[in-house]
């Protein structure tokens, strides 16, 4: 079982996991989030999100000095204190936005794929398709290293673009109405993955590792980990896990911010702890 000390890291989802799914309060996760902070455990942000959506809201829960992963693992910004780090201020996986954007062009204009990005369309279009305001749509289009699109094509000329798109190193996954491009590879896991090993040599000890996520986006991620905790989800997919053991995964039975607190109660041993 863990203990609160600084060979802990952390990673977890946003939405539906320390944010709540509707009103994307974190209140009942405070607690532990400021426990955390007092022991210098970094909880760091996994998300589908932009990093420019996400440099607000890591202010906001007082998580500063800390990387976080975006796009779903293709973005890792490095904060301030690791500019001496080789990738800062980002790692970029697979493939860098501009070079992901004109693969989708050459694409669309030698095979007539019927198909509109991010970046094709503006704040207003955005806002159209997610339901978010303009501003925070402009916010979720300054993409790095993936694109989300929407498919107005068949199946079958889906099927040819992902193979396309294969071949030039790129791959296709689903995330709700969107497709989303980006480098083969990606996850969320293999991100959680290179910062636990860079955590690892910057303090020169084992870390050991706890993710928390409520969607499959967030399976890698918790693959990727020492301890998984399984948030309870409001969608009635499958979460299922190669390594079920007792003490690697936890699944909670309350939703969003209160199955984050359920799970880090029942992970992280607190004897001695002032
Ligand atoms: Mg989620």
């Amino acid at each position: 079982m863990p203990y609160l000390d600084n060979s802990l890291l952390i990673f977890t989802d946003l939405d539906g996991s320390l944010l709540d799914h509707d009103d994307y309060s974190w209140k009942p996760a405070q607690g532990w989030l400021t426990r955390l902070a007092e022991h210098q455990v970094p909880v760091v942000i996994t998300t589908s999100k932009t990093a420019a959506e996400v440099t607000a809201l890591q202010q906001a829960l007082n998580l500063t000095d800390v990387p976080f992963i975006a796009e779903n693992g293709a973005v890792i910004a490095l904060p301030e204190s690791w500019g001496d780090h080789l990738a800062w201020p980002r790692k970029v996986f697979g493939a860098e936005y501009g070079e992901i954007r004109k693969i989708i062009d050459a694409l669309r204009l030698r095979y007539d794929f019927e198909c509109r990005g991010f970046g094709d369309v503006d704040a207003a279009q955005v806002a159209d398709w997610t339901g978010l305001q303009p501003d925070e749509a402009r916010l979720a289009m300054a993409r790095e290293g993936s694109e989300p699109l929407v498919w107005f094509g068949d199946e079958r000329d889906l099927k040819r673009f992902e193979g396309y798109l294969n071949q030039e190193g790129l791959m296709l996954t689903r995330g709700g109405r969107f497709w989303h491009v980006m480098g083969a590879g990606v996850s969320k896991g293999q991100a959680v993955q290179w910062l636990a090993g860079e955590y690892r040599r910057l303090r020169g000890h084992p870390m050991v590792t706890i993710g928390l996520g409520d969607g499959p986006n967030d399976l890698s991620m918790l693959e990727a980990v020492d301890h998984a905790v399984v948030i309870r989800g409001h969608h009635d997919q499958p979460m299922p896990l190669a390594n079920e053991q007792h003490d690697r995964v936890f699944r909670t039975t309350l939703y969003g911010p209160q199955g984050w607190k359920q799970g880090l109660d029942h992970f992280i041993h607190k004897s001695g702890q002032a």
